[in-house]
């Protein structure tokens, strides 16, 4: 068995104008892809190789673990965008209001902590185990599944994910990240 790419949930030329067909073709197309071919060529033959995604994230280390962990991140990335430009619904705007203090507080702190991702990551709004709400960044590959938190949302801060359409510009970006958020996806990721 091996690790597949997912098909993507929407048209590649969907999220344009704010990320491009040329994006999602290489990002999604030659970055996400060649994390998915090194992870099934470094499981091949081991232990790891009959096991799903996210144990393998758990339980692996190194290249394979940073191979594994873009995948998963990446899946999860695709999910969190939409062309339909949804707003939070109630359920979820009442926990960002009682955890932010309001939905342009949880932006504006999540665009923050974005622009002060150094380098190479992720920027995540998780659930903790206690159920509250947190802003968290994450270095390389590194992933909250392996934190003990339940990843709600995230944005992928790589260069790879902005650099055709707004260059060396990731204030941009994320600005019109805001206008993708699959905000009903979002709430689905919820404990209940
Ligand atoms: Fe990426």
């Amino acid at each position: 068995m091996s690790i597949e790419l997912p098909a993507l949930p929407f048209e590649k030329n969907a999220l344009e104008p704010h990320i491009s067909t040329e994006t999602i073709e290489y990002h999604y197309g030659k970055h996400h892809q060649a994390y998915v071919t090194k992870l099934n060529a470094a499981i091949e033959g081991t232990d790891l190789a009959n096991k799903d995604l996210e144990y393998i994230v758990k339980n692996s280390k190194g290249g394979l673990f940073n191979n594994a962990a873009q995948v998963w991140n990446h899946n999860f990335y695709w999910q969190c965008l939409t062309p339909e430009q949804k707003v939070p619904n109630s359920i979820l705007s009442s926990k960002l209001q009682e955890s932010f203090g309001s939905v342009d507080a949880f932006k504006d702190a999540f665009t923050e902590s974005a622009l002060g991702n150094f380098g190479s990551g992720w920027t995540w709004l998780v659930q903790n185990a206690d159920k509250s709400l947190a802003i968290v960044n994450t270095d390389d590959a590194q992933t909250p599944i392996t934190q003990d938190q339940t990843p709600l949302l995230t944005c992928d801060v790589w260069e790879h994910a902005y650099y055709v359409d707004y260059r060396n510009a990731r204030p941009e970006y994320v600005k019109h990240f805001w206008a993708l958020v699959n905000w009903n996806f979002v709430e689905s990721q919820l404990a209940a």
